[in-house]
C-alpha cells in the first residue's frame, strides 16, 4: 500500500522555470559548476538562487566528482568501488567560478570517498580556503562533508579550513540508520564527527533528518535530543522522496502540523536553528536563514 500512496497537496510545487533561472542555468555551464540544486531537480531553487530583494544568493556545489563510493537506499548518486581520480585543479576553478558568479552563501557538498586516505579532506579544506581568499572572506561558507569513517584528522582538517558551518547529516533516526544508509555509515560514527567538530573549533555545526522513512515521533524527538547533547546547533528537517523505483519506499508523508510541532520541540531543545517542513532540504534558503540569525 506504501507504493500506491500519492503525494499530497502540500508536497506539490511547480518546477523551477523562468528568464533568470534560465541566465543563470547557462552562467554555471559557462562556468563549468555543478549544482545540487539542478542535478537533485531541488523545487526550491527559485528562492534559493534569486540574490537581490533583501534575499542571499544561496547554492549548493559538489566537488569530487559525481560517483560515490557508498550506496544509501534513499539516494540517487552513482555507486563504483572505484571513482575516477580527484581532479587537483578543482579546488582553484572551482573557487574561482564560486568567486564570480556573486553568491552570498554556498554550500560544497561531496560524494563519499572511501577510496581515499584522508576521504577527500584536504582537497575540501583548499577549496573553502581558496574561496575564502577569492572572496576577502565575505562569501559565508558551508561544508557539508562525509564521515571520513570518523577519522578524527580529516576532520580536523576541515574544521580548520575557515569555514563557516560545518554539515554532516545522519539521515536519519538511529534504529534506522543500517535499513537507509550504506552499511558503512552509522549514528555513532556521524554524532562522532559533529561533536568532533565541535570540539575542533567549529562555530555552527549542522545536521539533517529525513523523516518519512518509518521513524516513531519520539525516535525523532530522542534523536534531536542526542544531537544537542553532541553540541550540534542548526538542525534540519525534511521529508523523504524517493528517487526511482529502486530506492526505498515513502513508509509516510508527515503532515505540516507535526513538521511545525517537531520544530517547537527542537527551538526548546535550545538548537539556535531550526529548519522543519515537507520541502525543506539541508540546504534551504541556509544563506538568509544563517544570516539572519547566527553569523551577523
Ligand atoms: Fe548518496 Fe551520500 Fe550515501 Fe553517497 S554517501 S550514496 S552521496 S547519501
Ligand atoms: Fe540548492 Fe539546497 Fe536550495 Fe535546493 S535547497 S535549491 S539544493 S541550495
Amino acid at each position: 500500500w506504501k507504493e500506491r500512496k500519492r503525494k499530497p497537496d502540500w508536497m506539490k510545487r511547480s518546477v523551477p522555470g523562468g528568464e533568470k533561472y534560465t541566465q543563470i542555468k547557462s552562467k554555471l555551464r559557462e562556468l563549468k559548476l555543478h549544482t545540487v540544486c539542478e542535478e537533485a531537480r531541488c523545487p526550491n531553487v527559485g528562492e534559493c538562487w534569486g540574490g537581490g530583494d533583501g534575499h542571499t544568493a544561496t547554492a549548493t556545489i559538489m566537488l569530487m566528482g559525481d560517483t560515490c563510493t557508498r550506496g544509501c537506499r534513499f539516494c540517487a548518486v552513482k555507486t563504483s568501488r572505484a571513482p575516477p581520480p580527484l581532479d587537483a585543479d578543482e579546488p582553484e576553478n572551482v573557487s574561482r567560478a564560486i568567486a564570480a558568479w556573486g553568491l552570498d552563501y554556498v554550500v560544497l557538498t561531496s560524494v563519499d570517498r572511501d577510496d581515499l586516505p584522508d576521504g577527500g579532506a584536504a582537497h575540501i579544506a583548499k577549496t573553502v580556503q581558496l574561496l575564502k581568499e577569492k572572496t576577502g572572506g565575505k562569501l559565508l561558507v558551508e561544508a557539508l562533508v562525509p564521515d571520513f569513517q570518523g577519522d578524527r584528522q580529516s576532520v580536523g582538517l576541515v574544521a580548520a579550513s575557515g569555514l563557516d558551518v560545518f554539515a554532516h547529516n545522519v539521515e536519519t533516526v538511529p534504529r534506522l540508520q543500517s535499513a537507509v544508509r550504506d552499511r558503512r555509515a552509522n549514528w555513532a560514527q556521524s554524532i562522532g564527527v559533529l561533536r568532533a567538530a565541535k570540539e575542533e573549533g567549529v562555530r555552527v555545526t549542522k545536521t539533517s533528518l529525513m523523516l518519512g522513512c518509518g521513524e516513531a515521533a519520539e525516535e525523532v524527538l530522542e534523536a534531536m535530543r542526542l544531537l544537542r547533547e553532541a553540541g550540534v546547533d542548526v538542525v534540519t528537517l525534511g521529508q523523504y522522496m524517493r528517487p526511482t523505483k529502486k530506492h526505498m519506499a515513502v513508509s509516510e508523508f508527515v503532515t505540516p502540523a507535526a513538521f511545525e510541532a517537531y520544530e517547537r520541540a527542537a527551538r526548546e531543545m535550545g538548537f539556535a536553528y531550526v529548519a522543519s517542513g515537507a520541502m525543506v532540504r539541508s540546504s534551504y534558503r541556509a544563506g538568509e536563514l544563517y544570516l539572519k540569525n547566527m553569523l551577523s
